[in-house]
């Protein structure tokens, strides 16, 4: 297979300087080369892309993801979803995200217990199309806690896998280890959002119960994630070794005091877009300001939004993304996390960049075995996106698919480099 060597580029590295003049050579599935200039690096039979001026990044890394929730018009009807229909849908999904640049994805819990396994072996089988995967358990949860949709008179598990005590969590847990995930996900604070037996501020699990879960995980170099809103949850989180903590809304000086000495351990995920959006854009889904307000969803908003700001600033990994997937906050819309960063927290575009590329790729890297990506540097895994327009000017312009000219994993062309939209149109004038 031909080199490939793509010039004529702004390039942002991940790191969050400044996007410079370069060119990138590619050979195999990584990243050989990277120069400052044009014509710095020799041709030698490459396969040379000449990108016109367009940016070129790291493709994104989602830390947070639901490939295999189905935009369904509430969370709890994703169960009712039969698995045949669930893994077509999911399949598309995982598509569709790959089409918007991601090119890794960290699950933060399945719709079904197999389905992001299938998804992620499929793709790296190369039968469908989709980014690297980690696949996840569903969520864990305790009876009584966030999504057990039970009732008394009928057996209904909805898309949740409920289990109580150390013995059964042990039990489950190696069960899907058995069955090949990455990712364990514990339900371990409450939520607002389905139950109203289980709030913000609640834990649901017992101690027993998360170490056992963990001990179990670790020993196999599977990680674990947890739904943590509560201020204990997130000291829970980091006593017991929880590297993913999504959400972490509620954190007090004190927890962020422990999070911050022990930083290098642990990635926070807000996932800002589905509050956001139910609290300002889901009336058409039944779900209108009132039933917003009743769930403090915009305490969540802000007070979620100044512990990220405080987190950040102690050093703390705060990453973009995270519970795309319902109707109102549907797969295809993520990157306006990246606005909602810096709108509501007030990241910078390079900090919000950076996070959403390189900070991703370190959290991918500490499964091990030398996976580098993230970032545009020699060495790095040639993961790595094209777009039209300067993208530090304007945040949005990636939550328009057709911006993205040239989208690579692994050295290869999920979508094949495709010339400047401006640049076309001002060679049609010329003619
Ligand atoms: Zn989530």
């Amino acid at each position: 297979m031909a080199n490939k060597l793509v010039t004529n580029v702004m390039i942002f590295d991940g790191t969050g300087k400044k996007p410079y003049l370069g060119e990138v050579l590619v050979q195999g599935n990584r990243i050989k080369t990277v120069a400052k200039g044009k014509d710095q690096i020799a041709r030698d039979g490459a396969e040379v892309v000449d990108g016109g001026g367009a940016t070129l990044l790291p493709g994104f890394i989602n830390i947070h993801a639901h490939t295999t929730y189905l935009d369904t018009t509430t969370l709890a009807s994703v169960g009712d979803v039969p698995p045949e229909e669930a893994t077509l849908q999911a399949m598309h999904n995982a598509r569709l995200v790959h089409d918007c640049g991601f090119t890794a994805v960290i699950s933060a819990a399945a719709s079904k217990p197999r389905l992001d396994v299938v998804i992620r072996n499929e793709i790296n089988a190369g039968r469908i199309p989709g980014p690297r995967m980690k696949a996840c358990t569903t969520q864990f949860v305790t009876t009584s806690g966030p999504w057990d949709a039970r009732q008394m008179h009928m057996h209904h598990e909805s898309f949740s896998t409920v289990m109580d005590g150390p013995v059964e969590v042990r039990r489950k847990t190696r069960e899907m280890i058995r069955e090949g995930v990455d990712m364990v996900k514990i339900a371990l604070s409450g939520d607002n959002f389905s139950a109203q037996h289980s709030d913000e501020h609640s834990v649901t699990w017992a101690e027993d119960e998360i170490a056992a879960c963990v001990e179990v995980a670790h020993s196999r170099n599977v990680k674990v994630c947890a739904h943590a809103r509560s201020d204990e949850s997130i000291r829970l989180c980091i006593k017991h070794g929880i590297e993913f903590i999504h959400h972490a809304t509620y954190a007090s000086e004190k927890t962020l005091d422990l999070l911050e000495k022990h930083k290098d351990r642990f990635w926070v995920a807000p996932a800002l877009g589905a509050i956001y959006a139910t609290l300002h854009e889901a009336s058409d889904w039944g779900m209108d300001k009132e039933f917003a307000l009743a769930r403090h969803f915009d305490r969540e908003i802000e007070v979620g939004c100044q512990t990220m700001m405080k987190m950040f600033k102690r050093g703390i990994k705060v990453l973009p993304y995270g519970d795309y997937g319902v109707a109102w906050n549907p797969h295809g819309t993520d990157h306006r996390d990246l606005e909602h960063f810096i709108n509501l927290i007030g990241f910078t575009p390079e900090q919000t960049l950076m996070m959403a590329t390189k900070w991703g790729g370190e959290a991918w890297a500490s499964w091990g075995g030398g996976v580098e990506m993230g970032q545009v540097k020699a060495g790095f895994l040639a993961d790595m996106v094209m777009v039209e327009g300067d993208p530090l000017a304007d945040i949005t312009l990636f939550q328009d698919r057709d911006n993205f000219l040239m989208i690579m994993k692994d050295g290869q062309y999920h979508k094949a480099p495709q010339a400047r939209r401006a640049a076309g149109r001002k060679r049609v004038a010329a003619e």
